[in-house]
């Protein structure tokens, strides 16, 4: 691997990373951006995409991240597709630790992004697409007047269904007890909300379809063990995120829910010259809209530090 040290790193192929290196390349920073194992993040998983502005049409997940992608590269990023296993925070410039190799970096931005905890169950994986979504504001568009279960008791479960009434029929709120652990403001609102009926102590057992997607739910009562089968025709899984901060191994701060802490209003993270952008810093919002927006910021801040130290 080139061991000349690289002014600028982003690690992570999302809507963060390819807009944080379109800022930098534009600024002359020569970014290198190291697209892990599975370019293009979440939005690979999204056939539809309605909410990223600039498109009329709809379009599909994958060809917005090409596109992001292709104009990365066109305006100067060095694009490779490895893997960041380990970073060495301590010693400047610092150590990125790849599978293929290492190099070395004055300032690196994290767009490693987050990954919706799934159920594991082998159907929601069949259905993923095909009426099994977990984000109800890129998906709730197409269950306009259909019956939909969000399955969990936190506020992304109240949240999402709370979001859902406005498009869907009715919301079955699934959850594993007889109280949400979502805020009691949210708890409140969405259990008054005449479109929701919340389902207590069930689990999804299994998810029920046919090639045309999605027709049912089948859902396990914890208590008795006993089984019901409910018609619907969208499940939105919102039992929490887990943001992709292993690599840092501890030496960045993370805020009370392992998210990486960032100054208000900033990128900035506790290491000086390490920036933080998209869903691995944001627990709240994450859109891709919002990603790409934090990419930016993070590419000029980013841009500020280097100049500030001569680099
Ligand atoms: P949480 O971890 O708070 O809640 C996850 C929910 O899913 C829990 O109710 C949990 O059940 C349930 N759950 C977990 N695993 C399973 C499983 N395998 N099967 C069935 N149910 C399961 O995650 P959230 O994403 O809801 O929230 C994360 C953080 O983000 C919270 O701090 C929240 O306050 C914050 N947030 C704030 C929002 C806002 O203020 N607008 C919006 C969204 C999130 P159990 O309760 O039994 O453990």
């Amino acid at each position: 691997m080139n061991q000349e040290v690289r002014r600028v790193v982003i690690i992570g192929g999302g809507p963060a990373g390819y807009t944080a290196a379109i800022y930098a390349a534009r600024a002359g920073r020569k970014p290198l951006l190291i697209e892990g194992l599975a370019p293009g993040g979440q939005l690979m998983m999204t056939t539809d995409i309605e909410n990223f502005p600039g498109f009329e049409k709809p379009l599909p997940g994958p060809t917005l991240m090409s596109a992001m992608r292709a104009q990365a590269e066109r305006v100067g990023t060095e694009i490779i597709g490895d893997y960041v296993e380990r970073v060495d925070l301590a010693a400047r410039p610092f150590t990125l630790h790849l599978s293929g190799g290492e190099l070395k970096t004055h300032c690196v931005i994290v767009a490693t992004g987050a990954e919706a905890k799934w159920l594991n169950l082998p159907s929601e994986k069949e259905f993923q697409g095909r009426g099994v979504s977990a984000c109800a504001t890129c998906d709730g568009f197409f269950f306009r007047g259909k019956k939909v279960a969000v399955v969990g008791g936190g506020d992304t479960a109240a949240e999402e269904a709370g979001y859902l009434t406005s498009h869907a029929s009715e919301v079955l709120l699934v959850h594993r007890r007889d109280e949400l652990r979502a805020s009691k403001i949210m708890a409140d609102r969405v259990l008054a909300n005449p479109k929701v009926r919340p389902l207590w102590h069930k689990v999804v057992d299994q998810i029920l379809g046919n090639d045309e997607g999605v027709n049912g739910i089948r859902l396990k009562d914890v208590r008795t063990g006993e089984c019901m089968d409910v018609e619907l025709d969208g499940v939105f899984v919102a039992i929490g995120h887990a943001p992709n901060t292993a690599l840092l191994g501890g030496q960045v701060k993370l805020d009370g829910q392992g998210y990486i802490a960032t100054a208000p209003g900033s990128t900035r993270t506790s290491v000086e010259g390490v920036f933080a952008a998209g869903d691995v810093q944001d627990s709240k919002f994450r859109q891709a809209v919002t990603a790409a927006g934090t990419g930016c910021m993070a590419a000029i801040e980013a841009g500020h530090y280097l100049d500030e130290h001569n680099l």
